[in-house]
């Protein structure tokens, strides 16, 4: 590898623009398939440098379609880029790229919310969770690399670094996120090489929820559940008549940095619980959401209990409560979970359920009951 300052820049060769690669082929966007796509290069470019710096950097693309951000990323000398792609129809467009950067990019036709990333790239690639991002590390030591390796000459070896970038249709984006979050707080699937990074679009609204600030309109489950996982920036918007087809809707960049310890240190599962039953009823004052978590017969002690012992005001709205709220809250309910085992099993909906069917039963009887008579 060259030193610094004789770092070789790959740059694709001249290829036919996106637009051409569509026509070429019959790449329409299927519009069940919610394929909307990018052909402005200069955006892809936005978004992949959105991402940092790739140099050197494992990328993982997801959903490449006909190719814009898989160029960008090609073009940011990264060492190798995977692509996974669900429709068949674009793969020769894709080999097409393959074939103009010999050994970097490897297509994979298959579904994401499948594919086993953590197997594809090579195992010396994981880096211990506390370590520092390749970013934190290049700004501290570069200078002084810099200035070694001119006078010693030594190669100059780049920590690899592994990084997710996509866009996805809007109802793939949020399962998968979802997903990736439990992998964060789990530390395996794309995390098992480390804090992965992510940079991903979703629809607006959704990538305003994921960075929604305690206290705002947008507020919501999503807000808390990337925010005590991650750093989460809405980077940039992308208006919807950048996309060929165009979308109703504009299109938010969201980039995600997994935290070094994430700021609820509580099983994704129980945290999910407690966050999901408080903004079921966003309007009303938490205690009503978090009372659900209680069979009805506790419901009123032990939510008061719940409140007082975390030291949360009943009366706050659910999109008032900041993450150090939802931590206490969280910590309070693990205790009790560990008091009383069943306690983490009731599900409210249930209850409900059983309770509706009853209800069904005792009016059949009283039918039967009636027909007797
Ligand atoms: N990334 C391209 C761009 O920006 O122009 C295409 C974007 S289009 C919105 C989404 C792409 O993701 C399509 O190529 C679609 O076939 C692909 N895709 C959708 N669901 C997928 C899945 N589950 N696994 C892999 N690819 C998927």
């Amino acid at each position: 590898m060259a030193a610094p300052g004789k770092l070789s820049t790959f740059r694709l060769p001249p290829l036919p623009t996106i637009r051409e690669i569509i026509k070429l082929f019959r790449l329409q966007a299927v519009k069940q398939l919610s394929q909307n796509f990018l052909l402005d290069l200069r955006l892809t470019d936005k978004i992949v440098r959105k991402a940092g710096d790739l140099t050197n950097a494992y990328v993982y693309e997801v959903g490449p379609g006909p190719g814009g951000i898989t160029r960008s990323i090609l073009n940011a000398n990264v060492a190798k880029l995977l692509v996974v792609e669900k429709d068949t129809r674009f793969i020769p467009g894709l080999q097409m790229l393959s074939d103009a950067a010999p050994g970097k990019l490897r297509i994979v036709h298959g579904d994401v919310l499948t594919f086993k990333i953590e197997k594809a790239f090579p195992a010396n690639l994981k880096r211990p969770w506390e370590d520092v991002t390749y970013q934190d590390t290049l700004r501290s030591c570069m200078v002084l690399i810099v200035f070694l390796s001119c006078v010693t000459s030594l190669e100059y070896i780049e920590p690899p670094s592994v990084h997710i970038i996509g866009n996805l249709p809007f109802s793939v984006s949020t399962p998968l996120i979802i997903k990736w979050l439990e992998n964060i707080s789990c530390r395996n699937g794309p995390f098992t090489y480390g804090r992965t990074q992510m940079t991903l679009t979703f629809q607006k609204e959704v990538a305003e929820r994921l960075t929604a600030s305690t206290g705002s309109k947008q507020r919501s489950r999503l807000s808390v559940m990337a925010q005590y996982l991650c750093g989460v920036q809405h980077v940039f918007t992308i208006p919807g008549r950048a996309f060929v087809p165009k979308p109703q809707v504009d299109v938010g960049v969201v980039h995600f940095t997994p935290l070094r310890q994430p700021k609820i240190e509580q099983p994704f599962k129980l945290v999910e619980k407690v966050v999901q039953n408080t903004f079921q009823f966003r309007r009303k004052r938490c205690y009503r959401g978090l009372g659900m978590l209680f069979p009805e017969a506790q419901r009123v002690e032990s939510t008061g209990r719940l409140l007082r012992l975390a030291d949360v005001d009943p009366t706050l709205r659910p999109s008032q409560l900041s993450l150090s709220h939802f931590k206490s809250l969280c910590d309070v309910y693990r205790m009790m979970c560990d008091e009383d085992p069943h306690l983490f099993a009731y599900n409210f909906r249930e209850e409900l359920k059983q309770s509706k069917s009853n209800t069904q039963e005792d009016e059949d009887e009283d039918d039967e009951e009636t027909h007797a008579l």
